[in-house]
Parts: C-alpha cells; structure tokens; sequence
C-alpha cells in the first residue's frame, strides 16, 4: 500500500509539472514575454508624478509562484522605476504586472528591461509633453496648489477664508465683530460654531463637458471658491430649505457648519467687492466655472434650471456653460450638475 501511494505522487508530480525530469519544479519559467503588446492603466505625461500598472502578456507559463522583483530604473526618459508584482504563472498563457512609478523627466519613451523566467524584452512606456495647466485655474488663489495630470486639475486648500470673519476664534486676526444686517436683509444670528481648517482636495475635470443626465449635487462641497472655501448648494441639512441658515452668513456670507467647515452658499460679498460682481468666483466640481450675478453690466440672464447659461466670459473667449451667483434661491446651483462631477475628499 505504501508502494502504491508513492507511485501516484510520482505519476502526479511528473503530469503536473510538465518537466523532463523528476526534480520537484520551484523556478517560474515561461517561453516568451511580449512587451510589444505590453498595456498601461494610465498615460505618462513630462514633469508630471506617474503611478500605474503596466500589464506584459507571456505565454508557457509553468504554474510556478514568483516573488516580487527588485525595481528597475528606466532609459531614455529617466525618472521612473518598474517593479515586478509578485503573482502565479498560468500554466501557459498569462500577465505580468509591473508597477511603473516616479516622474519622467522628459518627454519621449521610457524604456524597461526585464527579465523574468528565462525571457527578457524591453517595455516601452510613451512620454507625452508635459501638461499645462491653463492659466484660468490660477485664479484660484486661495489654494495651497492647483495642478494638473491632463485629466484632472487638482485643488487643494484648507477652505480657511482669507477675510474677516465672526466666526474666527477671537484671538485670530481675521476675527472681527459683525452684528447687524445680514444676507436677504435678516438680522444676524450666530451659529455656535468656530472656523476650522480642512484638507479638502479637489478635483475637477479639466475638460467640462455637459453630462446626459444631471446629478443632483451632494450635502457639503459642491465646488470651491476662488479663495479656496468650498461652495454649498441652497440646501441645509436634510435637504431642508436653507431660509433658517440664512440668518447665521457673516459679513461675507459666509457661515462654519458643525465641524467648523467655513462655505458659501451664496454669492461671497467679501470676493466680488475685490473681483467684481462679473468675476470668476470659483468651479463647480464638474469643472464648469461660477461668475458673479453681474454680466455685461447688468443681472445675468437667461439662466436655465441649473442656474447657469452658455455665453461667452472675460476668461473663456470661446465661450462655454458656467453658473452664476444670485440674490434669489437657488443662490448659485439649481437642479444638479450641468456636467459630471469630479470628487472632493477632506
Ligand atoms: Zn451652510
Ligand atoms: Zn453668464
């Protein structure tokens, strides 16, 4: 019985292992990598930080298990590394992936060399130009940076407003007393929050285009203004109108919710009396911009549901969809998004 048992693990190993011999298989092998057919999950841009996944066909692969490879500098276009993942051959056809990561410092081809189971080839990862954030964006001054991967443009801030406020801690400089007459004529209230800086990141399509259907937009940042605070829509909590808040806007009319998150739900009176009435004000996290109420000397008209419009602007000669802000609700956004959002995390 013993005999027979040690007979089939012999017959098993020698049918499963595909070897000449009998020696117990440990070494990935396989008899080809194709890096000419090699995919990456996202394209390399100069001077731009790069992260992604390229994926390298092979065939005849043996089943064996591999271990992650050491990090392999790039020629050509330097800057970047590309690290074997660990994983499972396939017995026969199958996928290395290979983490490619750093900056490139120029624009052309990075090349790989790799090695893997007896096979070598070279990988080659295109470097297109770098990308050039329009000048647009920087307007947002407020931010603590505005960047772009030719996708998306990236805003990150603190959402701290950069004008007095009775929301400050009465030990900021920026704290001033304010009572009196608020936004819509109401007087005063104070909410009993404080201001509180956030790590909001933003990020918006660098390319806005209309959406088919327009999402509603969410409780909380639905955009950022140029001084890097965030914008909220004409909703309180719960969706409930925003009538009972409108009493608790600063002197720019503004407002902390519970956290301390400073927003606007309204037109930024502190921004517009520096900017203008007619100015760029901030984005929309579908990329589209905000203006003041103000266009071509008088109220702005011919907003559709989603308070906004398509006409020309003093940044866009063009032309292009943008909201703006009024006296009346909906304030800034009406039905949703005119476009597809991007994310705002904090
Ligand atoms: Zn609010
Ligand atoms: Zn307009």
């Amino acid at each position: 019985m013993k005999k027979l048992s040690f007979f089939l693990i012999v017959v098993s190993n020698a049918l499963f292992s595909c070897s000449k011999d009998d020696a117990v298989v440990s070494t990935a092998t396989v008899s080809a990598i194709a890096c000419s057919s090699v995919s990456f999950s996202a394209s390399a841009n100069a001077g731009v930080v790069y992260s992604a996944t390229a994926t390298v066909p092979y065939a005849g692969g043996n089943g064996v298990a591999y271990g992650a490879g050491s990090s392999i500098s790039s020629t050509g276009v330097t800057g970047l590394t590309a690290t074997l993942q660990a994983g499972t051959l396939t017995t026969g056809t199958g996928n290395l992936n290979y983490i490619i990561s750093g900056t490139p410092a120029a624009t052309g081809t990075a090349n790989f060399t790799v090695s893997f189971g007896g096979q070598s080839c070279s990988i080659s990862l295109p470097v297109s130009a770098a990308v050039v954030l329009p000048a647009v964006y920087n307007k947002i001054y407020g931010a603590s940076s505005v960047t772009t991967d030719g996708t998306w443009v990236i805003i990150k801030s603190t959402g701290l407003p950069d004008h007095k406020s009775v929301y400050y801690a009465t030990s900021n400089p920026l704290y001033e007393n304010f009572s009196g007459t608020t936004f819509g004529g109401n007087t005063f209230a104070k909410n009993p929050n404080t201001i509180a800086a956030f790590n909001y990141t933003f990020k918006i399509p660098l390319h806005p285009v209309a959406a088919a259907t327009h999402a509603t937009t969410p409780m909380g940042p639905m955009g950022v203004a140029i001084n890097g605070v965030p914008l909220f829509n004409q909703y309180a909590a719960g969706g409930a109108a925003l009538s009972g808040e409108i009493v608790s806007f600063d002197q720019g009319y503004g407002h902390p919710q519970q956290q301390g998150g400073y927003h606007y739900h309204v037109e930024p009176i502190k921004l517009t009396a520096i900017k203008g009435a007619d100015a760029l004000l901030g984005f929309l996290l579908d990329g589209f911009p905000v203006y003041g109420p103000m266009e071509n000397g008088s109220l702005a008209t011919g907003l559709d549901v989603y308070h906004g419009h398509t006409s020309v602007t003093a940044d866009y000669p063009a032309g292009i969809y943008h909201y703006h802000f009024s006296a009346a609700a909906p304030y800034l956004n009406g039905n949703g998004f005119w476009g597809t959002a991007g994310t705002v995390t904090y």
